[in-house]
């Protein structure tokens, strides 16, 4: 992952970086090696704590707000229904959810660029659930990274048996909640209250869900853990074509810290050391276990860990704070500020041409659409002597909030549309309906094998948009 720095700074010969055989959390048989994290203390750990309390507010109150008695937020895969801040999205909307998809991940590779892994460290769930919450309580109950390790290590009394059940059925029930309102944003609140109020058997599979995501956060938090960053994460993965030498990091300022030597009392520039004190204390606090003065590596998920622990370090021995600090490699190697360069000019051009596309397409979204297509199987019907019919199938989308009924007219060609059922299709709000209707189309109208048309759907008198679809005519009639 981008060029090393443990060469020169750790003082191994070149080509040697154990490092990098492994993730620092497996040993040499890939058997895993359990990270006990200490606990972090400083001022950015704080304001993670505050943004992390914000985030919880989020994640915990969207599933309840509304707009125009819709959810804000509504991510039904198994039905693909699509609310994002009240609109309703259906896969005929696939277009505009594929380029917010697009937008969005031009978006990340800009930021990744010029900000590295901020959003990991700071925003992703995964980490925030972790660190913030997970984490936190296993302090609470088991005690600091110390009390952890020796817990291990003793035998199975009833104060460790005490303490191990009470730190899982808190996980669990953490889990349990979460599963709950990961669910609400599946299938909705109101939805998620009715499996929890009404009996188990009329919602066997709204309760299965709940249950089987309980059980992979639960996983996930009690033992994956920082496995999710570290072998699973594919954003974690990109961040060696994503990050460049300019790209802001956590960075450990080799310059200043190297050589390093333990802390002696003594005037470190006589004894031509630098500031590091080789303490340690930035590998302890790593929730990923990895060494941050070998330089940029995947496993770095910037939770800033490190830098409140070398900070509290450099306080301590009286040195200037920022030894492990927000920076980019070439502002550690050459002393050069945060740039704005080439390619993240590129990416702000795309990330604009994209965003003005997207506004576009939104703002000139239909609130009803649809398809029509020919029913399979059947060519065209003579009726009389002078008119040919096509039988057609119907769909239309009514993305609104109140119940449609639609009339067919033909626009712009002389002929007829009957409709099947003899009456208007009625489409319900959010919902869509179907139905089957005739084109009559006079004979000497139809002079090629496959004859262009556009049908318009009516409300009343108000014409609600337009739907293309082909005639198909007999062969001769071309001739
Ligand atoms: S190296 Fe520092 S910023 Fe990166 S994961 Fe470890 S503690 Fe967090
Ligand atoms: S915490 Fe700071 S001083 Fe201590 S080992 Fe890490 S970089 Fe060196």
């Amino acid at each position: 992952m981008g060029e090393t720095m443990s060469n020169d700074i750790a003082g191994k010969p070149v080509g040697v970086e154990s490092f990098r055989d492994r993730l620092a959390t497996m040993d040499e048989k890939g058997k895993r090696k359990w990270v006990f994290a200490q606990k972090p203390r400083g001022k950015i750990y704080n304001i993670r704590t505050w943004v992390s309390w914000g985030f919880f507010a989020l994640f915990f109150a969207l599933p309840f707000i509304k707009i125009n008695g819709r959810p804000l937020f509504l991510f039904n895969i198994p039905e693909a229904r699509f609310i994002i801040f009240g609109k309703v999205f259906w896969p005929q909307d696939f277009f505009i959810f594929g380029l917010t998809m697009i937008v969005f991940i031009v978006f990340i590779v800009l930021f990744t660029a010029a900000f590295g892994r901020l959003f990991c460290g700071w925003v992703c769930p995964q980490t925030i659930f972790m660190e913030m919450l997970f984490r936190k309580v296993e302090y609470l109950i088991e005690g600091n990274a110390a009390s952890q390790k020796l817990l291990k290590t003793q035998p199975w009394t009833g104060k460790k048996i005490r303490i191990k059940v009470t730190k899982q059925i808190a996980f669990y029930f953490l889990s349990f909640i979460i599963a709950n309102f990961f669910l609400s944003y599946i299938i909705g609140m109101d939805q998620l209250v009715k499996i929890i109020k009404e009996p188990v058997r009329e919602h066997v599979g709204g309760f299965s869900a709940i249950l089987i995501f309980s059980a992979v956060f639960y996983a996930v938090y009690a033992y994956f853990r920082e496995q999710v960053c570290t072998v699973v994460c594919p954003y974690g993965r990109l961040q060696s074509v994503l990050l460049d030498r300019n790209s802001m990091i956590v960075a450990y300022d080799y310059k200043r810290g190297e050589p390093r030597a333990k802390y002696k009392k003594t005037n470190t520039a006589q004894l031509n050391t630098g500031d590091c004190i080789d303490c340690f204390q930035c590998v302890k606090v790593c929730p990923t276990a990895i060494d941050i003065r070998n330089g940029t590596q995947m496993e770095c998920v910037g939770c800033t860990a490190c830098i409140d622990a070398c900070n509290t370090m450099m306080d301590g021995v009286g040195k200037p704070q920022g030894l492990i600090r927000y920076a980019s490699e070439n502002g550690i190697a050459n002393g050069q500020k945060l740039r704005f360069t080439g390619r993240m000019k590129f990416y702000t051009v795309v990330l604009i041409v994209l965003a003005g596309l997207l506004s576009f397409l939104l703002s000139t979204r239909k609130d009803v659409d649809g398809t029509i297509i020919r029913a399979g199987g059947m060519l065209y019907q003579e009726r009389g002597t002078d008119s040919i019919s096509n039988l057609y199938n119907i769909k239309i989308i009514n993305k609104t909030i109140h119940d449609i009924p639609v009339t067919l007219r033909l626009e712009g060609t002389p002929g007829s549309i009957i409709e099947a059922e003899g009456r208007e299709i009625l489409v319900k709000k959010e919902q869509q309906g179907k139905g089957s209707f005739f084109i009559v189309l006079p004979r000497n109208f139809v002079k090629e094998r496959k004859t262009k048309l556009m049908v318009g759907l009516y409300e009343g008198n108000k014409r609600i948009t337009v739907l293309k679809t082909n005639f198909l005519g007999p062969f001769t009639a071309a001739h």
